[in-house]
């Protein structure tokens, strides 16, 4: 039997409460497809620095180096102590840390609005379609964010120049190609990347490099559109989307755009991957949205994203592909039957049941 060592950094607010749940499915999921998940909880955010006075405590980097992935819940909370500098809080202090650790380069970010869920959408029904579906590729480690020179230059007489540099390699290219290219392959088989080639030599580039290495992948449909237009058709038309391939800021900005239409941050899911190793990939999965700070500690969050980030998690790190699609449309199941999160809530749906945290997960891990 296959067994993977898996990190679980539920962090602050509702983390706790979410991550409770992914584990409970995990647990009901091995059983059914018969593998073994050997899961070590540690603390991070304010539970580190509440542990270890910091936000990521030497324990908690020891066991992740030790794993095979990362299941991460949110940190951050806004309300604790300002007087601590902004480099030793939760939110740089952890999360930056272990993206820098781990050399997350690929950040995917599936988003999926139900039919059924129409209500939850900002978009009138009819541009809905039959639901929308939608993964952003986000490259994560490469282009302005990064790029040198980065300064701000005084040009004296009280004026500055800001510099950034957007820089991308063809490998950088190259290997975030491969990562959409083979998620396509395992949804609708089509990929939209996304530049600004009439403008940038980095558009240039990167839509040579993705046109090259699509050559490999000939059952996935390949075109090319420019940001600008990307930004227009994902509100005119989503539905026409499968995968949409970005460089760092473009996705940074299409991934959240992406994001308003899936209804609520606690149905949202993501992953960010590191370098593969044989058949395994090292991971790093966590919930789109924060710590919630509003609703922790009530049972009203919503675990949905957490246990979909898990279902990511069996997919794309350790290529158990059928147990990730079994809890994806166990939460389809879930949500069609009824059951509805206060973030999903609405009182016109004849059908739908207000429930809290633990029975929304209850009823995703019983149908596992
Ligand atoms: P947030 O995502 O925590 O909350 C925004 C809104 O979405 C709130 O109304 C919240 O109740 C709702 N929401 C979020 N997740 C939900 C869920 N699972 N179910 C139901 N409703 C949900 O964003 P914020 O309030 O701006 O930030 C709170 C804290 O979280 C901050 O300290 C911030 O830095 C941190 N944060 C951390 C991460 C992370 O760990 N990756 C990401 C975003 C924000």
């Amino acid at each position: 039997m296959n067994t993977y060592n898996i990190a679980a950094l539920a962090g602050d607010g509702i983390g706790p409460e979410v991550m409770r749940e992914a584990i409970k499915v995990l647990r009901a999921t091995e059983k059914r497809f018969n593998f073994k998940l050997i899961i070590t909880d540690a603390p991070v955010g304010w539970a580190g620095i509440d542990f270890a006075k910091k936000a990521l405590p030497d324990k908690t980097l020891a066991i992740c180096k030790a794993s095979d992935s990362i299941l991460f819940g949110s940190v951050g909370l806004p309300d604790r102590d300002p007087t601590i500098p902004k480099e030793e809080r939760p939110e740089r202090a952890a999360l930056l840390r272990l993206r820098k650790e781990f050399g997350l380069f690929a950040n995917l970010r599936p988003v999926k609005l139900p039919k059924v869920l129409a209500h939850a959408c900002p978009l009138a029904k009819e541009r809905q379609g039959d639901g929308i579906d939608i993964l952003v590729v986000r490259e994560l480690t490469g282009g302005m964010y990064f790029g040198q020179p980065k300064k701000t230059e005084d040009l004296g007489g009280g004026n500055q120049r800001a510099i950034d540099t957007m820089v991308y390699t063809t490998p950088e290219i190259e290997r975030i190609a491969h990562v959409a290219f083979k998620a396509a392959q395992l949804r609708r088989k089509k990929l939209t990347s996304i530049d600004k080639a009439n403008v940038l030599e980095n558009g240039i580039l990167w839509r040579e490099v993705v046109t090259r290495v699509g050559k490999q992948y000939p059952d996935v449909a390949l075109d090319h559109m420019f940001v600008d237009n990307g930004a227009m058709q994902l509100m005119l038309k989503p539905t026409q989307f499968d995968v949409l391939l970005c460089e760092n800021m473009f996705g940074d900005i299409l991934s959240d755009e992406a994001a308003a239409l899936g209804g609520s941050l606690g149905m949202l899911p993501s992953a960010s991957l590191g370098a593969t190793n044989g058949n395994q990939t090292f991971g790093f999965y966590e919930p789109a949205g924060g710590t919630a700070p509003d609703i922790a500690g009530k049972d009203l969050a919503n675990p949905i994203a957490q246990i979909l980030s898990a279902a990511l998690m069996l997919r794309h790190s350790f290529g158990l592909n059928e147990a990730a699609a079994a809890i994806e449309s166990a939460v389809e199941h879930a949500i069609e039957s009824g059951h509805r999160t206060g973030d999903i809530y609405s009182a016109s749906e004849p059908n739908a049941r207000r429930v809290g945290t633990r029975a929304m997960g209850d009823a995703i891990a019983a149908v596992m």
